[in-house]
């Protein structure tokens, strides 16, 4: 089995060059699904895996613009289809200027994993551009997405894929994206999801993400009998997912004290509370400014930029408790793994996707703490979009409790499928095999009912 990993992973290589994160979360898979292939020659004799790593269709296409000085500005658009065994293609967009191919298709395998977790039924996809809204104007920002779904509207609908949004793709992104869907399409359908709530959108839906993870880590916790109440937290970003991390670490009586953006980051020694939380979510939701402002509010905290070359950022040197890394990928290098391990931390909630490295995960594994991967802590976000489309596809709004108390059921379910699998599949203890081999089970048996497609 050792050699079916490393000819497939060379193959992957040859295959897919240039995509190092790509190659990254298929070697992370393919490690963890070494015992399930062993045992099961009939997901090897159907090359079911080298299925799930080949996308069932790739859409890369122009985005042309005008910017406010009247200039043309020419992006590229991606949307990945990666597999639809179990439901419609489902995932995000994300406008960055560093997506390119093989960031996105990591993304999109990814997904595929995180989306049979929720036991909803969505397949898995993911999008976007190498757009960067920050600095542009809210009506640059409207062209340039009117000019995205004037293309992408061709793929996707509410039941052949449904996007959503992700790194630079928030409410204002979403509410351009589907008015000019609905332009278009002459309908008025769930085919995004993260929309506002007076034109189809969920309740819970923007704190989802944030809130899912927390009750991860609550899960993990109890398992080892303890809480959060009273935990000291690190977490990083300051976005969408961060800022309801925080939300509701507060609320369960946690102590978050870090928050980050590209530049830099900010340790508030007192803690953060909501008074603060309101601060961060003003600064960057509405006059999209940077965290170092926050240091300059409150003189209980310090502002320490960050030099993204360096191979360790100071954020994860801080002693704490528990650690939520919610901005990017690759956010936690070897050294920085090893930096949280020696602050003291053994929580660790990936609100990101894929934020560790393969060497720090390795180290967090050896270490035997609370590691929960982003395929099972970040699945909330997910999650409750497939309930915005089920809402939808009924055309009623449940509550803010309904909604809230299915999110919390889903992820003590994600939970209660890795224990199972791990235990299963003799690996117990490690989150990351068994959120990984409860995903492929759900996804390869439905590939395998539906024949060689
Ligand atoms: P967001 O609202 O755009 O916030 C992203 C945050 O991360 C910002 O503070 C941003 O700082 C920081 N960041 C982005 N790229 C960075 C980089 N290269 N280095 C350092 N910091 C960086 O995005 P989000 O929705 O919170 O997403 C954050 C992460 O969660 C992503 O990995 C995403 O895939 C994952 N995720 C999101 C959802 C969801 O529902 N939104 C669901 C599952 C997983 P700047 O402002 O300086 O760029």
């Amino acid at each position: 089995m050792i050699e079916y990993v490393s000819s497939l992973m060379a193959e992957v290589k040859a295959k897919n060059p240039a995509e190092p994160e790509f190659h990254q979360a298929v070697q992370e898979v393919a490690e963890s699904l070494r015992i399930v292939l062993e045992k099961h020659p009939e997901y090897r004799n159907a090359r079911v895996f080298e299925r799930m790593i080949e996308p069932e269709r790739v859409l890369l296409f122009r985005v042309p613009w005008m910017d406010d000085q009247g200039r043309v500005q020419i992006n590229r658009g991606f949307r990945i289809e990666m597999n639809s065994a179990i439901g419609p293609y489902k995932g995000g967009l994300r406008f960055h200027p560093s997506v390119n191919l093989g960031i996105l298709k990591f993304l999109a395998f990814e997904q595929v994993f995180k989306n049979s977790l929720t036991t909803l039924p969505m397949g898995g996809g993911k999008g976007g551009s190498d757009f960067d809204p920050k600095g542009k104007s809210d009506n640059e920002v409207m062209r340039f997405c009117q000019s995205f779904m004037t293309e992408l509207s061709r793929h996707i609908g509410p039941n052949t894929d449904v996007p959503a949004g992700d790194i630079g793709v928030g409410g204002r992104e979403i509410g351009f994206l589907f008015g000019q869907y609905k332009r278009l399409r002459n309908e008025f359908t769930g085919v995004l999801t993260g929309k506002g709530l007076n034109w189809g959108g969920s309740l819970i839906r923007p704190e989802a993400t944030g809130y899912g993870c927390v009750y991860f880590a609550a899960e993990m916790l109890g398992s080892r009998s303890q809480t959060l109440k009273g935990k000291t937290c690190l977490v990083s970003g300051s976005g969408n997912v961060a800022q309801y991390t925080i939300e509701k670490l507060l609320e369960l009586g946690a102590r978050p004290v870090t928050a980050s953006d590209s530049a830099g980051y900010v340790y508030d020694e007192a803690g953060f509370d909501r008074e603060k939380l309101r601060f961060v979510m003003d600064l960057k939701n509405l006059r999209r400014g940077r965290i170092k402002d926050y240091a300059d509010k409150y003189k209980s905290a310090v502002y320490v930029p960050v030099d993204p070359k360096l191979d360790s950022n100071p954020l994860w040197s801080h002693k704490a408790d528990c650690a939520f890394p919610s901005a990017t990928q690759n956010e936690i290098s070897v050294k920085d793994a090893a930096n949280l391990l020696k602050g003291g931390v053994f929580v660790v909630g990936e609100g990101a996707n894929m934020p560790t490295t393969l060497g720090g995960v390795e180290q967090f594994l050896d270490a035997k703490i609370l590691y929960a991967p982003g395929k099972a802590a970040n699945a909330g976000g997910v999650a409750v979009s497939g309930l915005e489309m089920a809402q939808n596809s009924m055309r009623y709004n449940w509550t803010r409790e309904e909604v809230d108390k299915r999110l919390q059921l889903i992820m003590k379910s994600i939970h209660t499928a890795w224990v199972e699998a791990a235990a299963r599949f003799r690996t117990p203890g490690n989150y990351v095999n068994g959120v990984t081999i409860a995903g492929f089970l759900m996804v390869a048996a439905a590939m395998l009912d539906q024949g060689l497609v």
